[in-house]
């Protein structure tokens, strides 16, 4: 028993407080969100403030990561092989022992909250109050899954097999939630995992591995049913990703990266979230201090490094004239602090890295018709700290409406009606979040009838989709495989292979 689970203490709110760490223990049957950290209490204070003090110079990770580079084809032949061994021992577990390993990992995690919160900040420029609920999530992640495979002996009249070998490849721009709710998934259904971490956020995968490592330990599991491999991108990494012995590849990450896994092996397993080129519209019956509030949250929280970022905002019929929408807008985005995540007041940080020539053109190059209310400037040397970009007369079928740059700018639209303002949303090749701000429920209605996307957000932001009560997924070109939602009830049923129970007559 580590010295941090004495410090747990039952009542909700003092649960919140973070002065030290702790478990927060979840009951191994019912499922509950873990609960983000209060930042109005004065002790949590002091524990973000020490967080950000380490943050500049922080080096956790840095151990794991050395010593899990592979650097030829004999380790990984290696590593694959004792994978398949070690998910032997793994698939032969009761699902009631699977499920409590599963459990444990989401007390681990959450142990591990300041840690993973300051590593996120020091490799990905993630501000604090953007991490702290992606930890929530992840940890949600593990208990959730660590629950739902209790349900798997459940289908009537079928047997469930994991799938095997299961290939973690997660992105950098949720390198909490996202290698973790991957992770997890695959090893509820029995299944080995190696994890091959995004370059960016190495560290941060580091620290997960690190933590379900040790709850492996209290069930004395081999750390091979999960590996973590350090490889090249182009090499050694696409070798992985294209071995035969691979029975299940979870990708989240660019549409373009999809396309090139499945270049490289035809008959790719593959299971994605792919890219998104997220709308929210807005009509005249709407709330516009809700309105704007939500708009500017969704587009530019993680500098809009987000799949499910709102990068255009459609405004329908009097709205698009609204000077008030629009200068509520504008003041809104021109306030928000852009900074390093050691600064504590920073509600918006750098990106990931110097802007590759598409995101370039998204922060500078203006079509026909467009026009910039604020452009996007460079704040320092580094090549990464912009402040946020709003351009207008963004135009039907431009590159701009059809284009996911990932970083952050947002784009105004105008409709004549809202019939028009959800052809311009479905004219897009993705379909991953979609937003509406009416009061209207018949405008509502039928937005939520004809949109085309998986996760559809009705007055309210359309980032920061929550486990279990709103699972994760998209459709068109935002999803790759059986398109089960991440969080959701039928995700591990896509993970499972199955076989009818042998007739007993
Ligand atoms: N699940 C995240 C959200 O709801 C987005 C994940 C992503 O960007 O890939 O905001």
């Amino acid at each position: 028993q580590l010295e941090a689970e004495a410090d747990l203490v039952p009542q909700p709110r003092r649960q919140q407080n973070r002065a030290t760490e702790h478990f927060e223990k979840a009951s191994p049957v019912e499922f509950h969100n873990a609960a983000d950290t209060d930042p109005d209490l004065p002790q949590n204070r002091d524990w973000a403030g020490a967080i950000l003090g380490r943050m500049a110079d922080s080096e956790l990770g840095d151990d794991l990561v050395s010593s899990h580079q592979v650097t030829n084809q004999k380790q990984l032949d290696e590593v694959i092989d004792s994978a398949i061994a070690a998910g032997e021992t793994w698939r032969k577990l009761p699902l009631e022992t699977r499920s409590r390993v599963l459990i444990r990992i989401g007390d681990h995690l959450a142990a591990n909250r300041g840690r993973l919160i300051e590593v996120m900040g020091s490799e990905t420029g993630k501000t604090i109050d953007q991490a702290d609920p992606e930890v929530s999530e992840g940890i949600d992640f593990a208990r959730y899954y660590g629950q739902q495979c209790l349900e798997l002996d459940n289908i009537a009249g079928a047997k469930p097999h994991p799938v095997g070998l299961t290939v973690v490849t997660p992105p950098w721009n949720f390198p909490m939630a996202i290698p973790t709710g991957s992770m997890t998934s695959a090893l509820a259904t029995g299944s080995p995992v190696i994890i091959k971490p995004a370059p960016q956020a190495q560290r941060t995968a580091a620290v997960i591995v690190q933590a379900i490592w040790d709850a492996f330990d209290e069930f004395e599991l081999p750390h091979e049913i999960l590996t973590f491999v350090i490889a090249e991108e182009n090499s050694l990494g696409s070798n992985l990703v294209t071995d035969q012995r691979v029975e299940r590849v979870i990708l989240t990450g660019g549409y373009e990266t999809a396309k090139l896994f499945t270049d490289l092996r035809p008959d790719m397993p593959l299971f994605g979230e792919t890219s998104g080129k997220n709308a929210i519209i807005v009509t005249p019956s709407a709330d516009l201090d809700l309105a704007v509030a939500d708009v500017v949250n969704s587009a530019f929280g993680h500098a809009g490094q987000k799949c499910s970022a709102a990068s255009l905002v459609i405004l329908v019929g009097q709205t698009a004239r609204s000077k008030r929408f629009h200068r509520q807008l504008l003041d809104a985005v021109n306030s928000l602090v852009v900074d390093y995540p050691t600064n504590p007041e920073a509600q918006m940080g750098p990106v990931i890295e110097p802007p590759g020539e598409k995101l370039t053109r998204g922060l500078t190059t203006l079509e026909h018709g467009q026009r910039w209310h604020l452009r996007p400037r460079l704040l320092d040397d580094s090549g990464q700290l912009y402040s946020p970009g709003v351009r207008s007369g963004v135009q039907p079928g431009s590159e701009y409406h059809m284009t996911e740059y990932f970083g952050p700018v947002l784009g105004v639209m105008s409709a004549e009606t809202l019939d028009e303002a959800i052809e311009y949303v479905n004219a897009v090749p993705f379909g991953l979040t979609s937003g509406i701000h009416s009061l209207d429920p018949d405008e509502i209605a039928l937005w939520t009838e004809h949109v085309a996307a998986g996760n559809l957000y009705i007055n309210r932001g359309i980032t920061g989709a929550i486990v279990q009560r709103q699972p994760f997924g998209g459709w068109k070109r935002s999803a790759i495989g059986p398109g089960a939602k991440a969080g959701g009830p039928n995700y591990l049923l896509s993970l499972t292979d199955w076989t009818d129970a042998p007739d007993t007559v």
